[in-house]
């Protein structure tokens, strides 16, 4: 089978899929994500969207969307952060687009009263302001190596019992046409056959109705090279080792997400921490660290150098704002 049928079935499989059985987020599941680290990420992206509203006229109704919520977390500290924005909540319609029944549960305790979808495509026909947080890297993508001016496709088979990645015959790709002028023979170039359809949704409610989207992730400009990876109990482990019990994951082709969300307009790539410290993370932070001390400061101290250090978090997730022409970009991102 393609990855992309491998990793559809070991994240989403209703029975065994990684998703659908678990809540992987947190010091004690595998891995930890930015509004898990501290509530200054959601605060912060919250009011990145209010003012994103503000300046598109405040529309009276809109969808508050995000796309792959985990736990809630994020949703929640963003709500909480906007309260104090007048008619901010009177006029957002609540909606979370989660593929995994555990999650929606679990997402259901921190966001009562949100509306929950399947895809970006049932969202509502109006203005769209939108989060995705490492929601793109879980799209399941496919794998070709070059072999002269054609590709073999990775695939993963069974071998003598056991799991293993094999490559097809070559053959002629015209989508993969602009990847040979920069690889050679034997590169590895990735695409997320999903990524058009549902990127090309929020780009064009956007572009229609007005509103704004913020997709933060890891990747960058160009996708080449295998970025396929496992990520068990905070470690890095073999894609095929344990299927359902591991996160699959790849870096997302951004450049593909920028074509895709056409017409509506993207912003240049900006790292996590240029944009966080734009939104004003650090006065935010000394504002908390008033109310705290000891091993809680150290914490929380520790939680503003994780998502903004370029050693860290700061460098490695970007940031693309997605909004529609004639509007400005959303705050902290630029054209
Ligand atoms: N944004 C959260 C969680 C990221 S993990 C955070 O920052 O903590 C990826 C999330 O996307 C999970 O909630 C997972 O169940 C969801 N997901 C993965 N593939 C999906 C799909 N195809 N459709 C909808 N949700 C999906």
């Amino acid at each position: 089978m393609t990855l992309a049928d491998y990793m559809s079935v070991c994240l989403l499989d209703p029975d065994h899929g990684y998703y659908a059985t678990r809540d992987p987020f947190g010091a004690a599941g595998d891995f930890i994500t930015a509004p898990e680290i501290s509530q200054m990420f959601g605060e912060l992206i919250g009011l990145c969207l209010a003012q994103a509203w503000l300046d598109q006229g405040a529309p009276a109704s809109f969808v508050l969307a995000e796309a792959g919520p985990g736990r809630g977390t994020l949703m929640a500290d963003i709500l909480r952060a906007t309260k104090a924005v007048p008619g901010f909540h009177a006029a957002a319609r609540v909606h979370l687009v989660e593929a995994s029944a555990t999650l929606r549960a679990a997402q259901a305790t921190r966001v009562p009263g949100a509306v929950w979808l399947d895809r970006v495509d049932q969202l509502p026909a109006l203005p769209l302001f939108l989060v995705a947080n490492e929601f793109f890297d879980a799209l399941p993508i496919r794998q070709f190596q070059r072999a002269g001016d054609a590709w073999r496709e990775r695939v993963v088979g069974l071998k003598d019992g056991a799991l293993t990645l094999g490559l097809t015959t070559p053959v002629p790709l015209a989508a993969l046409a602009h990847h040979l002028s920069e690889t050679r023979d034997g590169d590895i170039v990735e695409t997320c056959p999903a990524l058009p359809a549902i990127a090309g949704t929020i780009g064009a409610r956007i572009a229609t109705h007005g509103g704004a989207g913020l997709v933060i992730d890891y990747g960058d400009w160009t996708s080449l090279g295998d970025t396929f990876q496992a990520v068990q109990g905070h470690a890095v482990t073999d894609p095929l080792a344990a299927p359902g019990q591991a996160d699959l994951t790849a870096h997302v082709d951004f450049a593909a997400l920028a074509a895709a969300v056409a017409p509506a307009r993207h912003t240049r790539l900006t790292p996590q921490g240029v944009f966080l410290e734009r939104l004003g993370i650090t006065p935010r932070a000394q504002t908390l660290a008033t109310g705290l001390q000891g091993e809680a400061l150290e914490a929380h101290v520790a939680a503003h150098r994780r998502l903004t250090d370029p050693a860290l978090m700061g460098d490695h997730f970007k940031v693309m704002g997605i909004y529609p022409h004639g509007a400005a970009p959303p705050p902290g991102l630029n054209a």
